[in-house]
């Protein structure tokens, strides 16, 4: 009798984004990994799990700024690579034209049914909006004013700012330039990782410059956290090329850089064997988790799941209030 082909175990994923949000809140983590995992948008649009995967793509004002800084970013770079000097007047207006296009896609509430990937785009900008005062009905006057005036603050700072001449000279020199890569994938510890850089520059003499942009003000409770955090986050992205099978750089041929564009700020992040040692450490840890953690919603007791350190702050302001504070019995859904 023909045997059964069993699929191989699914590889598990890391990725410091996920593993804060698991660290942040167990239940937004797992209404994330629900989004990823059930493909809601083929449920119909009152089933929880559709609604999971919308208020998935539910945005503050703050990350919806920080999304547009990145957007306009990673296109008037990928330009850079054909030969296309960057022009700040042009990448304000392009960011003027992406807000005012995405901002009446989410007041027209386009995005209830819709799937992300397939809409349209402005200039190649997807125009996919879902902003939480829309998704909640609350009120959003002055959101675009307030948006697009930061946007446009931090692009004339990134353009005055002193590195960014000798950024653009490095890009035009260099060997290999990857602008918000999707297909830089290395393994360790059991997990695959996703090197998501913002930026990231093989020069020709041999060293990795990644530069990662973060558009928020540290708060002063927690700068030493958040440092830690973020120079974390950017090693796991630059260990992919200091693997054997991709670039096989020793550490000191690799370098981070943070710019914050609200500071005109430019924080350079050298790693050491034993920071890596410790990312390594993480990762193995986060893969051994996933083991334990649910594999089918029938697995899982939303009740137990662990909620956030203060959830009268926090739970306000997160997308998935919807579903995380009504009576859904999660396990018997199909
Ligand atoms: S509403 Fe609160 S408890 Fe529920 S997922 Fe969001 S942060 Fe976590």
């Amino acid at each position: 009798m023909p045997q059964r082909a069993t699929s191989p175990p699914r590889m598990v994923e890391y990725s410091p984004t996920a593993a804060r949000t698991h660290a942040f809140c167990e239940k937004k983590y797992y209404f994330t990994w629900l989004a990823r995992r059930k493909q809601g948008w083929r449920k119909p649009a009152d089933h929880p799990w559709h609604r999971v995967y919308e208020l998935k793509g539910v945005t503050s004002r703050h990350a919806w700024a920080g999304n547009l800084y990145h957007q306009v970013m990673a296109r008037t770079l990928a330009r850079v690579r054909y030969g296309v000097h960057p022009n700040e007047a042009a990448a304000r207006r392009l960011a003027r034209g992406v807000a005012e296009a995405q901002f009446a896609f989410s007041r027209e509430r386009r995005f209830v049914g819709a799937v992300k990937s397939h809409v349209e785009a402005y200039d190649d900008i997807s125009v996919f909006l879902a902003l939480f005062e829309h998704a909640y009905d609350l009120p959003a006057d002055g959101v675009l004013e307030e948006t697009c005036a930061d946007v446009d603050r931090w692009l004339s700072t990134t353009f005055a700012w002193d590195g960014w001449g000798p950024l653009i000279a490095e890009m035009r020199r260099a060997e290999a330039v990857h602008v918000e890569p999707r297909d830089l994938l290395y393994t360790l510890a059991g997990a695959r990782i996703r090197a998501r850089m913002d930026l990231g520059l093989l020069t020709r003499d041999h060293r990795f410059l990644l530069y990662d942009w973060k558009c928020h003000t540290d708060d002063e409770r927690f700068v030493v956290h958040d440092r830690q955090k973020e120079e974390h986050q950017v090693l796991a992205y630059a260990l992919w090329a200091m693997q054997p099978g991709t670039l096989g750089l020793p550490v000191e041929r690799v370098v981070g850089h943070i710019y914050n564009p609200i500071a005109g700020e430019c924080r350079a992040v050298r790693f050491t064997e034993a920071a890596c040692a410790d990312v390594e450490l993480e990762v193995g840890r986060w893969a051994r988790l996933q083991a334990r953690l649910f594999d089918e919603v029938a697995e899982v007791d939303v009740d137990d799941l662990r909620g956030p350190y203060a959830p009268d702050r926090s739970c306000p302001w997160c997308p998935f209030k919807g579903v995380c504070g009504e009576e859904i019995a999660w396990h018997t859904l199909t």
